[in-house]
């Protein structure tokens, strides 16, 4: 069910895409597995992988882990424990883990010493500091720093390490900036004072990126390699309905799983064995369009335009009651209007996702209708937020952003596609003449995203010098209209858009 091989290098990539935006080499940052709640298999999975730190949470369930797997010859795994410390489970703790991320009291650090076994090396700890703007989150006020790490420093059995945080379980990128920046600086400054003080472990699946940026040398990763966690006394209390299972809803349904419970998703089209690939991920699967949309409380419309009239026809004509639904449209051209004329509802959301998304790396342009409330906004950019950037805005922006990101991948293709038709011509291998367009191109992107307080005619204008090769190459790009060009190439987008926005 779950691809951890395929989950690790993704990850692993965007480890290394937030490293160069920040400009930092990926061997600064550390990424800890969290496998808390996951069985032995899915840990072996990844060590099979390389991955040798893994994280959990929970004193038992994690102790017998470990115990099972070293006595199956994993002997080389460091193991942290990250979660909340209650004092009677310190022995545990103690006796099987190697680093703990998670002290936030003077107790529970002399316990930990007292209970260390005398054969085992000194357990590492790091301080964890409350820097998030939730109330009922752990971690020690910044003011108890000091204190804590003096009892930890007269504890023989224990070594300081750093410290880690959790940032605000929030959407909201700027707060949770601020916070990874402010323990970034607790930690400079801690830094100096002692020696040994060197992990900072601050993001997670949601804000790896950010921690990244504001200095993190270790990332907690649980969701994003192992997929959601399922508790057992808590389920989503939401369903969620995909009418239709065609390419873009298997993207949405990819980025979904990774944050909510596969049994709470349902998929219907009219052809059950290509829905198949769902089920095969715990989903339920169904032929019938109304059942399926009568028990969901978010509807996403997957279908093609020209058949979503029909679709909303056959809902509203069912009976059922829609005016508690929220609704995704993905259909293209089809305008908030026309889908509120037939459902009578304005509860209604559309987004258009590029393609990029299915690797994670798409646009994903949103407009919200009327009546779609601030909570059902954040879960549908939580949603989504696996596929790439969300970018939210009305239904102009939505048009352009279709034009722009949406054709767009295919621009740029046709640019590739041009470049090595003359590779070839000028008699280099078509092979190579893909792998030096591939590289150029990815290149270039990289100096753009690795440079953003640069102008991109900037970046340009540094590979061209006055009269030199580069130069004539312009100058013929400029003689050919280029610009216009790709005016007219935007403005014909558009207006096909709004053609299509008449049919429906
Ligand atoms: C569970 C947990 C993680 C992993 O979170 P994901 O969102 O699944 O990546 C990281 N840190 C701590 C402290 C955790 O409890």
């Amino acid at each position: 069910m779950n691809n951890i091989k395929e989950n690790l290098q993704t990850i692993h990539q965007s480890i290394q895409t937030a490293c160069d935006k920040a400009n930092r080499s990926k061997t600064e940052v550390h990424l800890l597995c969290v496998s808390k709640t996951k069985p032995e298999g899915l840990i072996k999975e990844a060590y099979a992988q390389g991955e040798r730190h893994f994280g959990e949470s929970y004193a038992v369930e994690a102790s017998e882990k470990i115990q099972s797997l070293k006595a199956q010859g994993y002997n080389d795994i460091t193991w942290h424990f990250i979660g909340p410390i209650q004092k009677n489970k310190t022995k545990l703790i103690a006796a099987n883990f190697d680093i703990v991320e998670s002290v936030d009291r003077s107790i529970v650090a002399t316990r930990l010493n007292d209970q260390r076994p005398d054969d085992l090396p000194p357990l590492e700890v790091l301080v964890q500091v409350n820097i998030s703007h939730e109330d009922q989150k752990s971690g020690c006020d910044e003011s108890e720093i000091d204190e804590i790490i003096d009892t930890i420093l007269q504890c023989k059995k224990l070594k300081v390490r750093g410290f880690m945080g959790i940032g605000t379980d929030t959407l909201d990128k700027d707060l949770i900036a601020q916070e990874f920046a402010h323990l970034k600086e607790l930690f400079d400054n801690y830094k100096q004072k002692f020696t040994n003080f060197d992990i900072l472990s601050m993001g997670m699946t949601h804000d790896l990126e950010n921690a990244i940026m504001h200095g993190s040398n270790e990332v907690r990763i649980g969701t994003a390699i192992f997929g959601a966690r399922e508790y057992k006394n808590k389920t989503m209390d939401k369903k969620i309905a995909f009418i239709g299972g065609g390419n873009m809803v298997t993207c949405i349904f990819e980025s979904i799983i990774k944050s909510f419970a596969a049994k709470d998703l349902t998929v219907s089209g009219p052809h059950i064995e290509k829905l198949e690939k769902f089920k095969a991920q715990g989903a339920n699967i169904s032929t019938d369009n109304i059942e399926t949309a009568k028990n969901a409380d978010i509807v996403f419309l997957g279908v093609k335009p020209q058949i979503l009239t029909g679709v909303l026809e056959e809902l509203k004509n069912s009976g059922i009651d829609l005016s508690k639904k929220l609704f995704i449209s993905m259909a293209a051209g089809y305008k908030l209007s026309s889908i509120s004329r037939i459902l009578d509802t304005h509860n209604i959301i559309r987004i258009m996702p590029n393609t990029p998304a299915k690797l994670g790396l798409g646009v994903i342009a949103i407009a919200y209708d009327s009546a779609v409330e601030d909570e059902s906004k954040e879960l549908c950019k939580k949603m989504l937020s696996f596929m790439g950037e969300c970018i939210e805005g009305d239904e102009n922006t939505l048009n352009v952003i279709g034009a722009v990101c949406g054709c767009g991948p295919a621009f740029v293709y046709r640019f590739m596609e041009a470049l090595i038709t003359e590779a070839i011509r000028h008699g280099i291998k078509p092979a190579d003449a893909r792998k030096m367009v591939e590289q150029t191109v990815f290149g270039s992107v990289q100096m753009v995203m690795k440079n953003q307080n640069t102008e991109i005619s900037q970046l340009r204008e540094a590979v061209t010098s006055k009269g030199g090769t580069t130069f004539a190459g312009l100058t013929k790009m400029t003689e050919g209209n280029f610009e216009k060009t790709m005016t007219n190439t935007i403005q014909a987008s558009l207006d096909r858009t709004y053609e299509f926005e008449k049919l429906f």
